[in-house]
């Protein structure tokens, strides 16, 4: 089994060189990203440990990259600490498992095996509506497979509301899931994203997949409207 371990940390990068080599995996290193995506794309890897924070190109980038050229290697995030990403966030682009920092290195090893016993994963899930489709790994949104670019909040918004397709979704948890926000003086700014929504995945197209439940809140209609 090869493996490659992108990791900035080069004393971290070694000793876990040495202790997968000593578990019988061969073993290859990059310290930066760009050189890890190019080793990605390059080697016919069957893992691949990916730190987070990288120079020159983050894991973040460096999974969606990967994911975009349909590249499934089984990819195992090392973030520094808890809580500095979201491990949504992670999974979200595409990679397969996630590790926080410092990680026991039994448990590392316990990870990699499982990756492993899965191989390469399925696409991840595209979220689907009609022919309203929206790729959170490669975060590309198409109508009738017309692009269509959307701002990273609109593309969070509609990615929350395809994820709860068919259910009324209110102002409030729109607030606290997409804004991070409970703020009941800012509830505007949700209807004025939902009307930038509509103008770009629902007028040009002649749809409303997005519809106003009066008095509790919005639905994505599980159809595409
Ligand atoms: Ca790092």
């Amino acid at each position: 089994m090869r493996v490659l371990v992108v990791e900035d940390e080069e004393r971290l990068a070694r000793a876990l060189q040495r202790g997968l080599q000593a578990e019988g995996f061969a073993v290859d290193l990059a310290h930066d990203g760009v050189t890890g995506l190019e080793r990605a794309r390059a080697g016919e890897y069957d893992a691949v440990l990916l730190d987070i924070m990288l120079p020159g190109l983050s894991g973040y980038r460096v999974v969606q990259a990967l994911r975009a050229e349909e590249n499934w290697v089984p990819i195992l995030l090392l973030s520094a600490k808890d809580g500095e990403y979201d491990q949504a966030d992670g999974l979200d682009v595409g990679a397969d498992d996630y590790l926080t920092k410092p990680f026991s290195y039994v448990v590392l090893l316990a990870r990699l095996r499982a990756l492993l016993r899965r191989g390469a994963p399925e696409r991840p899930v595209v979220l689907v509506a009609g022919d309203l489709r929206l790729d959170p790994a490669t975060r590309r949104v198409t109508r009738a497979d017309t692009d269509i670019p959307l701002t990273a909040r609109e593309f969070a918004l509609l990615e929350y509301l395809l994820r709860k397709a068919g259910a009324v979704v209110g102002k409030r948890e729109l607030l606290e899931h997409v804004w991070e926000s409970f703020d009941a003086t800012e509830a505007n700014v949700v209807e004025v994203y939902l009307g930038y929504l509509r103008r770009k995945i629902d007028t040009p197209f002649g749809r409303a997949a997005l519809t106003t439940v009066r008095g509790a809140g919005y639905r994505l209609e599980p159809d595409g409207g």
